[in-house]
C-alpha cells in the first residue's frame, strides 16, 4: 500500500490556525493593536468600518519594518520576539508566536505599509490569499498601518457565523478597550464608519479609565496600590454601589497583558462581600506586576488565560489591597466630604440647646493620616480641604452623638441584652451611601438598607389585602395609555381586581391596551410603564406561595415601586421607614430572602479595631 501521509501546504496549515487565532474582526484588531504596542508606538490609529467586515486599519508610530522584515512577518513563525525557548520565560511583549500576521493574511486581503525611521523609503507589500500580489519600495509615513480587507471573504462559513454588526463592534471595543487600559501612555482612537468612537490623549491610568467610560467614573473608582515581593498591585476599583448585575467592567492585567483569571475575581468580589449585592460584579481596572518567570502565558492561543506560580498568595495579597483601599475610601466615614451626603448628617434642630461635649477627643486628630502620606495616587491635591471639612463633619458628628448620650443614657451602654431592638423613637438616623439608614440601638448599631427595608413594607402591605379594605390610589395628572403584547395583556387583565385592590387604578382598554390612572399611593415609581413590565415579569417567574397570583403582584409592585438605593432620603422618611419596617412580619429580610437589617454589637465593632 503507498504511504498516505504528507505535509500540509502551509496556506492550508495557516488557514487551520486562523481558525484558532483569527475568530471574529476584533480578534484582527487585538492582534493589530498589539503588534502595533510591540513595535512602541506613541500613537495608534484604529478605523473600522461595517463592524469590521469590509476593512480594519490600524496605523502605528512604532519602529516599522525593514523591507525583508516586511515580506518576512507573514510567514509562519516569523517572529522577531523571541529567538530560542529560554525567551518563553521571560516575555514581556504582547506577542511571540509568529502566527498573527500569517492567520490574518490566509483569510483576508491585507495591505501593509511600513517605514523604520532612519530609511527614506518604506515597503508596501500586498497579500491576498497565499499570494504575495505586490511587494515594493513606497513612499510611507514613519511605522506602520495594516490595511484588512473583507475578512474571511474565503471563508464563507465563518463569514456566516459572524453575528450582528453591534454585536461584532462590541467586542471589537472590548479588545480595543483593554489594549487602552493597558497603556495609558499611548495615544489611541477609534473610528467606526467615519464617527469618531474613542479620542484617547496620553495620560495617567485615571484619566484613561475617565476617557473609556465618561467623566462620572472619576468619582465611582478608588484607587488600589500595594507592593510586595510576589506581585505589585495597582489600578482601580470601583465603588461597591456601582457594582452591576452583568459583567464587563472587568479588567486584570498582568504585566500589562489583558487577563480572565476566575480567582482572582473572587479575590475582588470576596473583598467587598456584604458591600455589594449577592451576584452583582464590581467594576474594576488591576494591574498585577508579576516577574515574567512566575507567568506561563502559554496555555491558550489567545492567551486571556494565564497559570501562575504563586497562586494563592497573589489571590490573598488582591483581596487585602481591595479591602484596604476600602477602609481608606470607601467604609469608614471619611468618605469624600466634597461629594455630597456620601454621609447625610440630620441637621439640629435649632431649638434644641446644644450641649458642649465633654468628650475627650481631637477633632483635628485624623486617623487616616499616616496613610494619606503613602501618597495615592490621585489623592494628593485633595488633602488639604479633606482635613479641614472633615474635622468640621467630625465636630458636629461628635455633638450628635453626645446629646443621644445624654438623653438616652442607656442607649449607647454595652448591654447585648436583645439585638432584634427597634432603634429608640427619636434616635438619631443618618443615612450612608445613599443606601443605608444606620440608627443607634440598645445593643449597638443597626444598619438597613433602604431598598430591601421599603419592598418588604410595600410586599406585605400587598399582600395583606382583603379586598375589603383597597388601598390608596394616587390618581395621575393624565392616565397613561400602554400598549401590551397579547400574552402580557391578558396576564395583567386576568389579575385586574387584585391590582385594584392594592391601589393601581388600572383598566382593560381594547384588545392591547391598558389605561392607568392611578398608581399605589406608596410608589416611589411614576412611570406606569415601568411597573407594569415588573409586574408582568413576576406574574411570569411565579415562584412557591399558598396564594401565587397575589404573591406575584406583590412582589412586582414592591420592587417597582419601593425606594431605590442612592435616594437621598429625608430624616422624617427614614423614621417612617423604620417604624413600618418594624411594624412589618419580617422586618429582617426584604421579600426575596436578602437581608434589609444588619445589626452590629460593640464586640463586632472592636473586632474591627483589632
Ligand atoms: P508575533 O507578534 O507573535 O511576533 P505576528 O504575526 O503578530 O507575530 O507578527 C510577526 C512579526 O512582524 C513581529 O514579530 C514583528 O517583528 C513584525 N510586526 C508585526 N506588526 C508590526 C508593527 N505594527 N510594527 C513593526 N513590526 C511589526
Ligand atoms: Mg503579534
Amino acid at each position: 500500500m503507498s504511504d498516505i501521509i504528507q505535509l500540509l501546504p502551509d496556506f492550508v496549515a495557516n488557514q487551520i490556525a486562523a481558525g484558532e487565532v483569527i475568530q471574529r474582526p476584533a480578534s484582527v484588531v487585538k492582534e493589530l493593536l498589539e503588534n502595533a504596542i510591540d513595535a512602541g508606538a506613541g500613537k495608534i490609529q484604529l478605523i473600522i468600518k461595517d463592524a469590521g467586515r469590509t476593512l480594519i486599519q490600524v496605523t502605528d508610530d512604532g519602529c516599522g519594518m525593514s523591507p525583508a522584515d516586511a515580506r518576512l512577518c507573514f510567514e509562519r513563525h516569523a517572529t522577531s520576539k523571541i529567538a530560542d525557548s529560554q525567551d518563553l520565560f521571560k516575555i514581556r511583549t504582547k506577542g511571540f508566536r509568529g502566527e498573527a500576521l500569517a492567520s490574518i493574511a490566509s483569510v483576508a486581503q491585507v495591505e501593509m505599509k511600513t517605514r523604520q525611521h532612519d530609511q527614506d523609503l518604506g515597503t508596501k507589500v500586498r497579500i491576498e490569499g497565499a499570494d504575495v500580489s505586490e511587494c515594493e519600495p513606497c513612499q510611507a509615513t514613519e511605522g506602520t498601518s495594516f490595511m484588512v480587507r473583507n475578512l474571511f471573504y474565503n471563508v464563507p462559513a465563518r463569514r456566516q457565523f459572524l453575528k450582528s454588526d453591534q454585536v461584532e463592534t462590541r467586542h471589537i471595543m472590548d479588545e480595543f478597550q483593554r489594549v487602552a487600559l493597558a497603556h495609558p501612555d499611548v495615544a489611541m482612537s477609534m473610528h467606526h464608519n467615519g464617527t469618531e468612537v474613542y479620542h484617547l490623549t496620553t495620560g495617567t491610568p485615571r484619566q484613561r479609565v475617565v476617557g473609556l467610560f465618561g467623566n462620572k467614573y472619576d468619582e465611582r473608582i478608588i484607587p488600589v496600590s500595594e507592593a510586595t515581593d510576589v506581585v505589585s498591585i495597582n489600578g482601580f476599583a470601583g465603588k461597591p454601589e456601582f457594582s452591576r448585575k452583568t459583567r464587563g467592567e472587568q479588567f486584570l492585567f498582568v504585566n500589562n497583558r489583558f487577563i480572565k483569571h476566575h480567582r482572582f475575581h473572587h479575590a475582588v468580589v470576596s473583598a467587598m462581600e456584604g458591600l455589594i449585592p449577592h451576584g452583582n460584579h464590581p467594576m474594576y481596572v488591576i494591574y498585577l506586576d508579576i516577574d515574567p518567570s512566575y507567568v506561563d502565558v502559554n496555555i491558550h492561543p489567545t492567551k486571556t488565560e494565564v497559570k501562575f506560580r504563586d497562586e494563592q498568595a497573589i489571590y490573598l495579597i488582591l483581596r487585602s489591597a481591595i479591602k484596604k483601599s476600602l477602609g481608606q475610601f470607601q467604609v469608614a466615614p471619611t468618605l469624600d466630604f466634597e461629594a455630597e451626603s456620601s454621609l447625610n448628617i440630620p441637621p439640629l434642630d435649632k431649638n434644641r440647646p446644644i450641649a458642649v461635649p465633654q468628650i475627650n477627643v481631637d477633632p483635628e486628630y485624623n486617623p487616616f493620616r499616616n496613610d494619606q502620606k503613602r501618597s495615592v495616587p490621585g489623592m494628593a491635591g485633595r488633602k488639604s480641604t479633606f482635613d479641614r471639612q472633615a474635622s468640621k463633619e467630625w465636630k458636629e458628628f461628635y455633638q450628635i452623638l453626645k446629646q443621644d448620650r445624654e438623653e438616652e443614657p442607656a442607649q449607647l451602654s454595652t448591654g447585648l441584652e436583645d439585638t432584634s431592638h427597634k432603634p429608640e423613637v427619636g434616635a438619631s438616623v443618618f443615612q450612608v451611601g445613599r443606601n443605608y439608614i444606620v440608627a443607634p440601638i440598645k445593643s449597638g448599631l443597626m444598619v438597613i438598607d433602604q431598598q430591601q427595608a421599603h419592598q418588604r413594607i410595600l410586599y406585605e402591605e400587598f399582600m395583606n389585602q382583603d379586598g375589603q379594605h383597597q388601598q390608596h390610589a394616587q390618581q395621575l395628572l393624565y392616565p397613561q395609555n400602554l400598549q401590551l403584547s397579547p400574552g402580557d395583556h391578558a396576564l395583567i387583565v386576568s389579575h385586574l381586581e387584585d391590582l385594584k385592590g392594592m391601589g393601581f387604578d388600572v383598566e382593560e382598554f381594547g384588545a392591547n391596551d391598558l389605561i392607568v390612572r392611578g398608581l399605589p399611593a406608596d410608589s416611589r415609581q411614576q412611570d406606569a410603564g415601568q411597573l407594569v413590565d415588573l409586574i408582568v415579569n413576576a406574574l411570569k417567574e411565579g415562584g412557591e406561595h399558598e396564594r401565587p397570583g397575589q404573591h406575584a403582584l406583590a412582589m412586582g409592585l414592591a420592587r417597582g415601586a419601593s425606594i431605590r438605593s442612592g435616594q437621598v432620603l429625608q430624616l422624617a422618611e427614614m423614621r417612617e421607614l423604620i417604624d413600618r419596617l418594624f411594624a412589618c412580619e419580617v422586618p429582617y429580610y426584604g421579600p426575596t430572602g436578602r437581608q434589609a437589617i444588619v445589626t452590629f454589637t460593640p464586640d463586632d465593632l472592636s473586632s474591627k479595631f483589632e
